[in-house]
């Protein structure tokens, strides 16, 4: 089965050099992400960059051929909407800039670590490119890694406001909003132009992921939101990696997922949804 990740980190930020060690024991390294893409059968990967002005991004190396380009690892360009406000010209012309790059397919936002609603006029300019490049916007949705991020910002509720807004844009609510994943599940079912990933719905080593394979309640709380709205149209596989390792995650999805929708879910909904990937793969 051909899979894409449409939500996975590769950045120098330290915590995910930390949380690769101390949480998932994944080798966080090309070579590393490499063996886990052939062990689980990822065909494509979608990074999401760390917002703009923290520690530089990049490639890694051993994913990149002689003429620059990037084999089967695509991104989203992380939005900083601190640098937006103080200093909107420089910004903009970053995100600009990444999203006229082929392997650059959307936007990502971060509230909830940034404290500003997606419907802060802050981010109408964002929003603006998104439409003018005809790129996603994927938002972070649900609880914060960090004790610091404000929760009502990143709450999958306020996805619904933008949407209606901005019913020519298509947003992926990340992480399906857990905890509140009934919550997002429903938003993705209301509004056309809204979808969710199902990356980060467990962060841990192969026992731990293991054990919440056979944990039923925790198995039933999500699929509570999946059976009530039936979009499986709607739902893109994702990992976060390095906070699981792949095999395991692919395996505990599949488990949420009637098999009939397998397709759909580990691969078709990313190519609809970040529609440049169509050219790449
Ligand atoms: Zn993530």
């Amino acid at each position: 089965m051909k899979i894409i990740d449409a939500h996975l980190h590769f950045s120098n930020r330290p915590g995910f050099r930390e949380t690769a060690k101390n949480i998932s024991q994944v080798e966080f390294s090309a070579k590393g992400l490499k063996q886990e893409f052939a062990q689980a059968g990822i065909v494509a990967g979608i990074i999401m960059s760390i917002p703009s002005g923290d520690l530089p991004i990049g490639y890694p190396e051993e994913f990149t051929h002689e003429d620059g380009t990037v084999e089967c690892l695509y991104s989203c360009v992380g939005v900083n909407p601190v640098r937006l406000k103080e200093n909107p010209g420089e910004e903009l012309s970053y995100i600009e800039s990444e999203l006229k790059k082929s392997k650059v397919l959307g936007i990502k936002l971060y509230p909830g670590y940034f404290p500003y609603y997606v419907y802060d006029s802050l981010y109408e300019p964002v929003y603006e490119l998104a439409r003018r490049y005809g790129v996603p916007v994927a938002i972070h949705c649900g609880d914060t890694q960090s004790p610091k991020g404000l929760l009502k910002y990143s709450h999958p509720l306020t996805i619904d406001e933008l949407a209606v807004k901005h019913e020519d844009i298509t947003f992926v609510i990340c992480h399906l909003g857990i905890p509140w994943v009934i919550d997002g599940a429903v938003v993705v079912a209301k509004n056309a132009n809204v979808f969710a990933d199902l990356s980060g719905l467990l962060a841990g080593n192969k026992e731990h992921i293991l054990k919440m394979r056979n944990n039923i309640l925790y198995k039933q709380y999500i699929q509570q939101a999946l059976v009530l709205t039936n979009r499986y149209d709607k739902f893109l596989y994702g990992s976060d990696w390095p906070l699981v390792p792949m095999v395991d995650y692919v395996a505990f999805v599949k488990e949420l997922i009637p098999e009939g929708h397998y397709d759909e879910v580990f691969y078709k909904n990313a190519l609809k949804v970040y529609s440049k990937l169509q050219d790449n793969l």
